[in-house]
C-alpha cells in the first residue's frame, strides 16, 4: 500500500479541480474518496481536470472514446518520464534487453499504445522499428528481414499479421521472436496458445489506460504468467462491485479502480476503468510482491446478460478456441427481436458440421444456446487497432 502521504498529496492535487468539491473534508480512509468516471472526464472535455498550468503541458493523448467526445489525457514532462519508466519496466520484467529489435505494430498518434511502447523501449535501449498498424505485407517483410525479436501489437492484430506471414510464405524458423506483448483489448488464454504457436513467442499480457497513463500499468512476468504486476509505486488498484462500489475480495470478479499516486497534468481518484478482473495480493513465483491483476475478463459495458445469464465476449472466444477448424476471429451480434436478447456467433472456419460443434462448446462453457454462423476464411472484418467484438443492435 501506498504512503498515507502519497495519497494526501494525490488529494490535494485533485482538490484543484472541479472534482475537488466533493472530496469530504475529514476523509480517513481510501474508501471515503469519491470515485472518479468516464462521465467526469467528458464533462470536464478538454482540459477542465488539468492542475497545472498550461505552459508546464508536454503533449496530448486521446482515446476514440466509442461515443461522444474523445477522452483526454495531458502530461507534464515528469509524466512522460514516469509513463517511459514503468514501460522500461514493464519491457524488462518481460526479458526484453537493450539491442534487443522491437517490432511495434500499435498505432501512433492520439492512441497512447505506439508512443507508450516506444518510449519504453528507446529508454531501455532496444532498437525500435515503429512500423504502427496497417499494411500488413510490409508488417510480415519488416518482421523477418529487421530481425525482430519482440513483437508489441493487439492481440487480434497480432493474429492478423501471422495470417500475412503464412501468406507471404515466411516459416516461423525465418523469424527471430522471441517475446511478444500484447494488449488493449481482453484476450485469453486460449488465444496466448494460438499465438505461440503461429508466431514462436512468449506471449505476455499488458495492461494500461490513458486515463491512467497509457500502456504501463500492470504487465505479465514470464516465470509467473498468472496475473500482471500493477506498478504499484505510481498506480494504486483496486477492485469494486460495479453495482454497489463496495471493494470485492482479493480472488472475486470485479471493476478495476486506479489511483494516480505520481501523476502531475490531470491525476484522477479512484478512476473506473470500466475492465472487469479481480485481484491477487499472494507473491509471484517470480518473487515480486507487488499485487497481480487477472488478465480483463472484458468491459462492464460489454457484459452481455442473455437470458440471465453474464456473459463476457471473452468467453466465447475461450469457447471457440477449443473447437478444431475454428479460426481465432469471430463477432457477437445480439438483437432483441421480442422480449429477450438473441445472441448470435459470428466464426469462421471449416469442417464438417462446424456451426453444431461451435453451439456446443459455448453452451457448455457458458450455459447458454446461442445462434452461430460460420463464414468462411477472412470474412470478418480485421482490425488494426482494437478488434469489434460486439455488435449491439439492440436500441
Ligand atoms: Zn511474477
Amino acid at each position: 500500500m501506498p504512503t498515507r502521504e502519497a495519497l494526501e498529496r494525490v488529494v490535494e492535487r485533485v482538490r484543484r479541480t472541479p472534482l475537488g468539491e466533493r472530496i469530504p473534508a475529514g476523509w480517513e480512509a481510501l474508501t471515503d474518496l469519491p470515485f472518479t468516471t468516464k462521465e467526469d472526464l467528458r464533462r470536464h472535455y478538454p482540459l477542465g481536470l488539468v492542475t497545472v498550468p498550461h505552459e508546464q503541458l508536454r503533449r496530448i493523448h486521446a482515446s476514440s472514446g466509442s461515443r461522444g467526445k474523445p477522452t483526454i489525457a495531458a502530461y507534464t514532462q515528469h509524466d512522460l518520464d514516469v509513463w517511459s519508466e514503468v514501460m522500461a519496466d514493464c519491457l524488462t520484467m518481460a526479458g526484453v534487453q537493450p539491442g534487443m529489435v522491437l517490432h511495434n505494430a500499435y498505432g501512433y498518434g492520439l492512441f497512447t499504445g505506439g508512443l507508450g511502447f516506444h518510449q519504453g523501449a528507446e529508454r531501455i535501449g532496444a532498437l525500435t522499428i515503429p512500423v504502427s498498424g496497417g499494411v500488413t505485407a510490409r508488417q510480415a517483410l519488416l518482421l523477418r528481414d529487421l530481425r525482430g525479436q519482440v513483437l508489441c501489437s493487439t492481440p487480434s492484430y497480432a493474429l492478423h499479421i501471422a495470417q500475412g506471414l503464412r501468406e507471404a510464405g515466411i516459416g516461423p524458423d525465418e523469424l527471430a521472436l522471441e517475446i511478444g506483448l500484447f494488449g488493449a483489448e481482453p484476450w485469453t488464454e486460449g488465444m496466448r496458445d494460438q499465438l505461440e504457436a503461429e508466431l514462436g513467442l512468449v506471449a505476455l499480457n499488458i495492461y494500461g489506460l490513458s486515463e491512467i497513463v497509457g500502456p504501463g500499468v500492470a504487465a505479465e512476468c514470464p516465470e509467473g504468467r498468472d496475473g500482471l504486476h500493477v506498478m504499484e509505486d505510481h498506480f494504486l488498484v483496486e477492485v469494486i462491485d460495479p453495482e454497489t462500489g463496495a471493494p470485492a475480495p482479493d480472488g472475486t470478479d470485479g471493476e478495476l479502480v486506479f489511483t494516480t499516486l505520481t501523476k502531475e497534468a490531470m491525476p484522477l481518484l479512484r478512476y473506473r476503468t470500466g475492465d472487469i478482473a479481480s485481484l491477487d495480493r499472494e507473491p509471484c513465483v517470480c518473487g515480486r510482491a507487488s499485487a497481480r491483476m487477472s488478465a480483463v475478463r472484458g468491459r462492464r459495458d460489454d457484459m452481455l446478460i442473455i437470458r440471465g445469464v453474464n456473459l463476457y465476449p471473452s468467453q466465447i472466444e475461450e469457447a471457440l478456441l477449443h473447437v478444431d477448424g475454428v479460426a481465432p476471429h469471430y463477432q457477437l451480434i445480439v438483437e432483441r427481436p421480442g422480449q429477450l436478447d438473441e445472441l448470435t456467433v459470428l466464426c469462421e472456419g471449416k469442417g464438417a458440421n462446424l456451426a453444431s460443434r461451435v453451439k456446443e462448446a459455448i453452451r457448455e462453457q457458458v450455459g447458454v444456446t446461442v445462434r452461430v454462423l460460420v463464414r468462411p476464411l477472412g470474412e470478418i472484418p480485421r482490425s488494426e487497432g482494437k478488434a469489434v467484438r460486439v455488435v449491439d443492435k439492440r436500441t
